[in-house]
């Protein structure tokens, strides 16, 4: 099996409260840092509130979504009194954890989120070839068997990438041995039906739907029940696994549920390199 090396990755950064509204992450890192955890065997490690302002009234965000501003054109652009307050902050975060895409940025940025839908425990990543992450997946499905654990993967390229984790550059220490993984990868999204007017959504998931992340969409199978009681079936000709089935942050995004192709992907072994 084909065997790749890593240089010794040894800055980690733990955040939460990148969405104000999701307490786990805000949990997480409020207790590591009343722990005073600074270190993990050789790896330093940062503890982040990413929107403080947010988590204090416990909202996703207070002018706008945090999480879709570390694209490259955001982080570049120039920042007034009339900003958002989450493009300013995404910047502050770009400094403290990135610069994205360069030689000082963390090598692990774990951002903790949580979700309305029942997608167990998802890890989402953006490629294929980020051996680290995959490893980690591989690592956490071994150790956690009492709910499902996934990979996501978005492909789209770093400059893209709009969530905060794009801002490490990742990493592990060790050697970890390679293997088969399934993973599941982003294909499209699906909009709740609207008025084509107003814009106002017409239809919620149907029941047959609902909490049935991962459970595979057959062409026929009904998704929405329009609130005349019309029921909507799916028209794809391709079977498809949904996910984020109703996430309730995800009506204003005209997001009802996204759709993945399950894949087999191989990965190889990973080793620390000794200088
Ligand atoms: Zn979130």
């Amino acid at each position: 099996m084909e065997q790749v090396s890593f240089p010794p990755l040894s800055r980690v950064a733990v955040c939460g409260g990148t969405h104000g509204n999701e307490m786990s992450g805000v949990y997480v890192v409020r207790e590591m840092q009343r722990q005073k955890v600074e270190k993990v065997g050789s790896a330093s490690v940062t503890t982040v509130i990413s929107n403080p302002r947010a988590v204090e009234v416990c909202r996703r965000y207070t002018d706008t979504d945090l999480n879709r501003c570390f694209t490259d054109d955001i982080l570049s652009s120039p920042v007034t009194d009339a900003s958002p307050y989450e493009v300013g902050r995404a910047q502050e975060l770009n400094l403290q954890l990135g610069p994205k895409g360069s030689a000082e940025a963390v090598d692990l940025l774990c951002d903790l989120h949580n979700t309305t839908s029942n997608m167990g425990l998802c890890i989402i990543s953006y490629s294929f070839s980020d051996w680290v992450c995959l490893h980690i997946y591989k690592h956490i499905q071994k150790k956690i068997t009492s709910i499902p654990v996934r990979l996501i993967l978005l492909d789209i390229p770093l400059s893209e990438a709009y969530s905060q984790e794009s801002l490490g550059k990742h990493g592990i220490g060790s050697v970890f041995e390679g293997g088969k993984l399934e993973v599941f990868t982003f294909m499209s999204v699906v909009d709740y039906p609207r008025h084509p007017e107003t814009n106002q959504i017409m239809a919620g998931i149907h029941p047959q739907l609902q909490d049935r992340d991962f459970c595979l969409l057959q062409k026929g199978d009904p998704i929405f029940l329009s609130f005349l009681g019309e029921t909507v079936h799916y028209e794809g000709e391709e079977p498809l696994y949904p996910f984020f089935v109703n996430e309730r942050a995800y009506y204003e995004k005209n997001i009802a549920f996204r759709l993945a192709r399950k894949k087999m992907i191989t990965i190889p072994c990973l080793q620390v390199n000794k200088d």
